[in-house]
Parts: structure tokens; C-alpha cells; sequence
């Protein structure tokens, strides 16, 4: 089936987290919004899948991320009153371990400083009391985020993408982009099924964003990560959301793990970063190896020694696409203010997604925004 050349405000490339997010905040502009994607979302084959997303105040990366991730759970909550989808997101509370001088644990008490946030010490002889499925380690903090907890991706990309069209955004699902280019200036954009035109274009293809970029835009590095869901040992309720926080851990050597609550899946744990590096999007290894549930097996192991036997239930394979310094990047392309460039986070975006959808639309549509993107730039 072709089409014909149609006209539209915004042109959303990717439907996943950045795109769903975008789309809806365009459309509720009252943008005339076309949203496209290859797949079907939410599915499994990008990086918004696998039931359980982290979101965290503390922010250890850098503190410059605080309000971004508080104006997110502003509108995640808003996103579930007006989807009328209850627990997109659920606090529970998050422990962070790690020795004083590790990343995670300086950042963490950074963030809470630079913005005041409430951040719990719990003292070694009192961590077996209040979470006995921690093992206490020598010369590791515990540091408890009040604010953590996590989301259910896949049910907040489709309550984004049911209200976006429920706003008016045409969405365009199993259709790939080929090509664009500029035209005058708007944009023209190619797909498997016809060409359509925009005054802008925004780019939220995830780790298939170098395909749509070319030579042009950021350095971006995929990897692919293994996600895994294991059986816990004892009473299942040790492991609910009530009683198990969202957690993140930083060994000496640097290697970072973190899991969630159990959930439908079962208890989710995975390795931060170190993952395997993609070149060929066409040519991914979908299946999973013995190899990818022994590694995650054994980082979990130095925390949870059950997990070297545990029965594993569950396993997927997941993708992160990272920019050099592992910051986000939104910007319009160099010479093409038409062109926004969405970069899908660097393996800890997904907890902004409703933020930044907001942040896009606003600087598609030339409006006024809270945020300084300046950090966000490319060429930073
Ligand atoms: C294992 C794992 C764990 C993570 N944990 C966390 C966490 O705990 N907390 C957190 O905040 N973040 C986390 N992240 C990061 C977060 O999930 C990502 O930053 C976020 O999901 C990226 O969303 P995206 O929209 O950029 O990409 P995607 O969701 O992959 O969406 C991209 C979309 O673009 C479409 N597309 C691509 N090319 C084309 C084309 N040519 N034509 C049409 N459509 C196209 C794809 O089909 C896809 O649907 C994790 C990521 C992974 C992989």
C-alpha cells in the first residue's frame, strides 16, 4: 500500500518509551502528530520491556537529573489517573550499597545534599533487622532512597500511546522508516508504506537511532543485556514490594547489579553496563545462552549466595544505547532545527520517559520549558 505525501505538525519516529511519551504530550498540545514504528509496542525486541523499570530521587549519576525525575512522577501519577491505570508506578523504597568511595554511594549522598532530599542511613548492625535478605558486607554503606520504587514499562508506553491517540495522534504501527530529508524547512520521511511531511521530526528509535542518523548526530554504543528472574528462597511475602525495596548494589571492583520486589516473572535481578556490544541491529542474538544467565548468576551470587543455585524462572534479553559519557542526549541536529535527536538513555532513561516526552514536545512546538537542556546537547 502507498501514500501519499500527508502533512503533519511532528513526525515521531519510535513508539517506545521516548515516542509514546512524546507523542501523547504533542497530541495533548493539540499537534497534528504521526507516529511511526517498525513493531508493535510495547514488544520485546528494544529496551522498554521486562516488567519493571527502576525510578530513584537519589540520583547518583549526577544531581542535575533531580528535578527532570521529579516532574516524571508528577506525570506518572497524572498518566495513571488519566489512562485510569492504577500502579504504573510503585514506591517502595530503594537501598543503595556500596563502600563510601564507590560512585554509587558518593552520588547518591551528592544528590541528596545539592537537593535536599531525604536520604536514610541504616547502620550495619541494623540491616539484618530491617532487610534480612541483605547480607550484611564489611565497609559497605546502606543508604535507603524513600522516593524509589519502580514502573511497569510496557503498561506505561501503552497508557501513553492509548492517550496520545485518544488526543488525535495518528499511529502508525509495523511500518519502518527508511529514509528522511529535509524539505525546505520541514522534513520528508519514507517508510516501507508511503512518504509523509512534517514541519519536524523527532527521532526516538532507540537503539536503532545510528540507522536513522548515519555519519550524522552523537556516538552512540549498543549492548545487550540479560535480564533474569530466579525463584526466592522462603516465604514469598520476604520478597514483596512491602517488604523488599528496589535495590542497586556497587562491588569494590566496580561491577554494579540491581533487582526489584518479586513480581508475576519472579525476582528480577541483572548486571548494570558490561554488557555485550551490538554493531548489526539486523543481526542481534536474540536467544539467550547459558553464558548470559551464569554471568548475572554470579554478580548476584556476591550478594545473594542462593542465587548461584536458585531455579531460574525467566530471562530476556534487553538493550542499552549509550552516549560516551553515558548522558543523555536531546537536541535539535546541528543546522537542522527541525530535527530533534531523542537518545534512548544510555541504560537509565526509562524512569524520565514521561518527562522527557513533555521536555520534546515543548521544544517541538517552540514553548517555553522549566528544564536547561544545555547538558543534553551534542555537542557538550
Ligand atoms: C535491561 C534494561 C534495564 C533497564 N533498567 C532501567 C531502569 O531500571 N530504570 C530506568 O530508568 N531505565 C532503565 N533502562 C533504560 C530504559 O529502559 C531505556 O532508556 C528506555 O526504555 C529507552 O526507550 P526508547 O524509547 O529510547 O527505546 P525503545 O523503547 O527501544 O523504542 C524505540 C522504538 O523505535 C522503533 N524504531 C526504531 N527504528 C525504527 C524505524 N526505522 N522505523 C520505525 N520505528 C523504528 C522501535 O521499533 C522501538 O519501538 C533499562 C534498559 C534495559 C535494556
Amino acid at each position: 500500500m502507498t501514500n501519499t505525501a500527508s502533512t503533519y505538525d511532528v513526525i515521531v519516529v519510535g513508539l517506545g518509551a521516548m515516542g509514546s511519551a512524546t507523542a501523547y504530550h504533542l497530541a495533548a498540545r493539540g499537534a497534528r502528530v504521526l507516529g511511526l514504528d517498525q513493531f508493535k509496542p510495547p514488544h520485546e525486541l528494544g529496551s522498554s520491556h521486562g516488567e519493571s523499570r527502576i525510578i530513584r530521587q537519589l540520583y547518583y549519576e549526577h544531581p542535575l537529573y533531580v528535578p527532570l525525575v521529579q516532574r516524571s512522577y508528577e506525570l506518572w501519577r497524572r498518566l495513571e489517573q488519566d489512562a485510569g491505570q492504577p500502579h504504573l508506578m510503585q514506591i517502595n523504597g530503594g537501598l543503595m550499597l556500596g563502600r563510601e568511595e564507590s560512585g554509587l554511594i558518593k552520588g547518591v549522598r551528592r544528590a541528596a545534599a545539592e537537593h535536599h532530599l531525604p536520604l536514610e542511613e541504616i547502620p550495619r548492625s541494623r540491616l539484618q533487622e530491617r532487610f534480612p535478605q541483605f547480607i550484611p558486607m564489611a565497609g559497605v554503606s546502606a543508604l535507603f532512597d524513600p522516593h524509589a520504587g519502580f514502573l511497569d514499562p510496557e503498561r506505561c508506553v501503552a497508557a501513553h500511546l492509548t492517550l496520545a491517540a485518544a488526543r488525535g495522534a495518528t499511529l502508525k504501527n509495523g511500518e519502518r522508516v527508511l529514509n528522511w530529508a529535509q524539505q525546505g524547512d520541514g522534513v520528508r520521511v519514507r517508510t516501507t508504506h508511503g512518504t509523509y511531511e512534517a514541519g519536524k521530526l523527532v527521532l526516538c528509535a532507540g537503539p536503532w537511532i545510528t540507522e536513522l542518523l548515519g555519519a550524522m548526530g552523537p556516538t552512540f554504543n549498543v549492548e545487550r543485556q540479560t535480564v533474569t528472574w530466579f525463584e526466592p528462597p522462603g516465604e514469598r511475602a520476604m520478597w514483596m514490594p512491602d517488604r523488599f525495596p528496589i535495590f542497586m548494589c556497587e562491588f569494590e571492583d566496580g561491577q554494579l547489579i540491581y533487582g526489584f520486589p518479586v513480581g508475576p516473572r519472579g525476582w528480577k535481578v541483572a548486571v548494570h553496563y558490561e554488557g555485550e556490544p551490538v554493531t548489526d541491529m539486523r543481526n542481534l542474538r536474540r536467544t539467550i545462552e547459558p553464558h548470559d544467565i551464569a554471568r548475572v548468576r554470579n554478580a548476584a551470587a556476591r550478594l545473594f549466595d542462593w542465587v548461584s543455585s536458585a531455579k531460574l524462572l525467566d530471562a530476556a534479553s534487553c538493550l542499552y544505547t549509550d552516549t560516551l559519557d553515558l548522558r543523555f542526549v536531546i537536541d535539535f541536529l546541528p543546522g537542522m532545527p527541525q530535527v530533534l535527536v531523542s537518545s534512548p538513555c544510555s541504560g537509565h532513561g526509562f524512569k524520565f520517559a514521561a518527562a522527557v516526552g513533555e521536555l520534546q514536545a515543548q521544544l517541538l512546538l517552540d514553548e517555553k520549558s522549566d528544564f536547561d537542556v544545555a547538558p543534553f546537547r551534542i555537542d557538550r
